[in-house]
């Protein structure tokens, strides 16, 4: 692991009361100006435990470390993910 991965935020998972795995995404572009829940986003992965969640209106992404894989679930939420300023 090189030293730009130390510092990238690690991703934040949820378990639903079935114990399935839900991974927590932002839902927020990491400029703060745009809801993935109004212009959408795109995930792909890069490498074993890279996730790369990239906004529909401006393309800037986030990139998240995968702790624990990717879940077949995603939902969106803002709070573990403070946007940069
Ligand atoms: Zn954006």
């Amino acid at each position: 692991m090189d030293a730009l991965s130390l510092q990238l935020p690690n991703a934040v998972y949820r378990t639903d009361p079935m114990g399935e795995s839900i991974i927590v995404l932002p839902a927020t572009c990491p400029r703060g100006e745009h809801s993935f829940q109004q212009v959408g986003c795109q995930t792909r992965t890069a490498g074993d435990d890279l996730l790369r969640v990239t906004c529909g209106a401006c393309g800037d992404e986030w990139t998240l470390r995968l702790t624990h894989g990717m879940p077949k679930r995603a939902e969106l939420d803002d709070e573990p993910y403070p946007p940069a300023s």
